[in-house]
């Protein structure tokens, strides 16, 4: 389906991440993450990219939430606002989860935690009997996207856990440090072998994810995963 929407608001989610909200047209259906195409400009200077929807299809706007990185297109998002109208075509994408499973790791780290978001989101929504265990590694405290959303996430759901590590942690850091590794998995996912797993983002950061679950000995059919071409 391709469609034109209006900006409704945008969110400011990190000091170099922000969400963009859309109204949601009229019959306009997605699965929680799947993503869809935003074209912005006009004529030589048009520009197309994914995004996975960071909404969750129960809510009732669509959004998305970029990584700022100062290029051409991360610019003409940011600078964005309330009214602005925008083209998109979609949804695509089988990285989804519709409670097929009781038992979800998720291992995401910086922008890659997108389409996670809406997935928690949407269990929660939907009160699925799943239980979801999400590590997300960032360089900085202050980079963790949707930090409070998720700790009052985890606060509300007994079936969400959050675990926050840090690759750059300041002096006062009392939480996991380091990036993402098999001690961390095996401690806060004892269910590791029987869980189905999503990782999303970067290329090598989920190559490394999947690498550590397979020498963790995780079936092959248990880990989903999702690239975001563009960031090293
Ligand atoms: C399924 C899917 C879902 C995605 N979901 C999200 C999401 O939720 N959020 C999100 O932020 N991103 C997402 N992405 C990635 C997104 O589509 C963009 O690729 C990404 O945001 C980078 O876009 P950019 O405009 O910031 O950078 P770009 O300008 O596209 O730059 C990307 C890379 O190319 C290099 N580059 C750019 N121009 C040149 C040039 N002329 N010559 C050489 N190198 C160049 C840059 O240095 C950089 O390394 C997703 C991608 C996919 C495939």
């Amino acid at each position: 389906m391709i469609f034109k929407t209006n900006v409704i608001e945008t969110v400011q989610r990190t000091p170099d991440i922000k969400s963009i909200r859309f109204e949601k047209p009229q019959g306009f259906h997605y699965l929680a993450g799947q993503y869809i195409f935003v074209t912005l400009g006009n004529g030589p200077d048009q520009m197309t990219k994914h995004f996975t929807l960071s909404s969750s299809p129960t809510e009732g706007f669509l959004e998305i939430t970029k990584r700022l990185t100062g290029h051409p297109f991360a610019n003409a998002l940011a600078s964005l606002s309330s009214g602005d109208k925008v083209s998109m075509m979609g949804a695509y994408g089988d990285f989804t989860f519709q409670g097929e499973y009781d038992k979800v790791g998720m291992l995401s780290g910086g922008i890659g935690i997108t389409p996670l978001r809406s997935m928690i989101k949407y269990s929660i929504d939907k009160k699925l009997s799943v239980n979801i265990i999400l590590l997300y590694s960032n360089r900085f405290e202050d980079d963790i996207a949707f930090r409070n959303e998720l700790k009052n996430m985890q606060t509300e759901n007994s079936n969400i856990k959050v675990v926050e590590t840090i690759t750059k942690p300041g002096p006062d850091w009392k939480g996991e440090s380091g990036r993402i590794n098999a001690e961390m998995i095996k401690k806060f996912m004892p269910d590791y072998m029987e869980s189905t797993f999503y990782s999303s983002g970067p290329q090598k950061m989920v190559d490394a994810m999947v690498s550590l679950l397979k020498e963790l000995g995780v079936p092959e059919k248990q880990i989903r995963q999702e690239y975001f071409p563009g960031y090293d």
